[in-house]
């Protein structure tokens, strides 16, 4: 029987002509990394965020290093973030050399870091504060850039779910000091690999800008100077560059954002209407009041229901399911190096959630196929 469904995953792809073009376009210009289409892409996105610069890298996970650099993490500093997100997130700390230190969420209906746990946990020590905002809801920015601002602390938003989504009537991704986005497969603008941050720091960007690649003198500065065949390296640097194909690939899916995006808040609604006649089954952010982008569709279990068994009863339906997060401070490596942190409410979070199906293709029908079979379940 279940041969016969169709099989629905968790994402899917919304590509057609324009990504080909684009890819082709590339190929015939013979110029494959950080040329024109890198160029237009930091343009294009710069514009559409209001930000002052936005310099495109490898991968959210390097625009993530680069920002703790550039904000001046370093060893025995420490950086305030949540454990409810990618290991990305609290690894970049670790790669610029400081500590992470865990905040819990705000609620088992606001999965965003807490701003009264960054608060208790700011020392002299503290050099950033990393916030992310879960599934494309906000952060309570208000409350935490006014933190930050009395400590004189900067934020840096990890924005990789976030990317048209607002607080209040400004899109994430632009509110805090530096914030870095993520072109990877499953994320909103999708290029397979690659990432982008934005700041409005003329110096965060021009050390960002160097250290992307190899901590080198730019070309055009060599022109200026007059010695344009030789260069400096004035930083230790990275190989953190994009390449023309991945560029050229975001620009299109740029343009496709807020359509898809406007798709996930109808098929958001389609899911809650379905699933709330549920008992075991509760759906976060419930009382959301800016427009979020539902970069992906997460609901939390009741205490007593074996989510397991959910997850294996919709794979055999065809229906793929994901968990968002298995909490970082209780993977091995963290526990086995860093301080043990008590964290209740990410840890209770991390036990009963379950990611359902949603993507800017998915239909109705899809949503209908998914809630009647957890109905199923639940009804068993
Ligand atoms: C996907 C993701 C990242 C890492 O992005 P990459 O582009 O794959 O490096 C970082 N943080 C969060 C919250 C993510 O979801």
């Amino acid at each position: 029987m279940s041969k016969q469904n169709p099989v629905i995953p968790l994402f899917d792809l919304n590509y057609g002509r324009e990504e080909e073009e684009a890819v082709s376009r590339v190929l015939r210009s013979k110029w494959l990394t950080m040329g024109p289409e890198t160029e237009a892409l930091e343009y294009e996105f710069a514009e559409y965020f209001k930000v002052k610069h936005a310099i495109a890298v490898s991968s959210c996970t390097t625009a993530l290093h680069l920002a703790n650099l550039a904000v001046g993490v370093k060893q025995e500093t420490e950086v305030i973030c949540p454990s409810l997100t990618f290991v990305a997130t609290s690894n970049s700390v670790i790669y610029a050399g400081g500590t992470p230190v865990f905040a819990d969420v705000v609620s088992l209906d606001d999965w965003t870091i807490s701003p009264d746990e960054i608060e208790e946990k700011i020392n002299k020590n503290t050099r950033a504060i990393i916030i992310m905002h879960y599934g494309g809801f906000a952060c309570k920015m208000d409350e935490i850039i006014e933190i930050a601002q009395r400590y004189k602390i900067p934020v840096i938003e990890d924005a990789a779910h976030a990317p048209g989504s607002f607080y209040k009537d400004r899109l994430l991704g632009a509110i805090g000091n530096i914030s870095c986005f993520s072109f990877f497969s499953n994320k909103n603008i999708s290029t397979g690999e690659g990432g982008i941050i934005c700041t409005n720091n003329d110096d965060y960007a021009n050390y960002i800008k160097k250290i992307r690649s190899h901590g080198m003198t730019s070309a055009t500065l060599d022109r200026h100077l007059g010695h344009a065949y030789s260069y400096d390296v004035t930083d230790l640097g990275y190989n953190y560059r994009i390449d023309e194909i991945h560029a050229a690939l975001a620009r299109c899916q740029l343009k496709k954002l807020e359509t898809g995006n406007e798709r996930r808040r109808l098929a958001a609604i389609c899911y809650k209407d379905a699933l709330s006649k549920i008992d075991g089954i509760k759906i976060p952010f419930g009382n959301y009041c800016f427009l979020a982008n539902y970069h992906i569709f997460p609901i939390l279990l009741g205490k007593n229901i074996d989510r397991h068994s959910l997850m294996v009863f919709l794979r055999e339906k065809g229906i793929q399911t994901s968990i968002h997060y298995p909490p970082v401070h209780v993977f091995s490596y963290y526990r086995e190096n860093y301080k043990i942190t008590m964290l209740p409410i990410t840890e209770e979070i991390g036990m009963r959630e379950v990611t359902l199906p949603m993507f800017p293709t998915i239909t109705d029908g899809q949503i209908c196929f998914i809630s009647e079979k957890i109905m199923e379940f639940f009804q068993k």
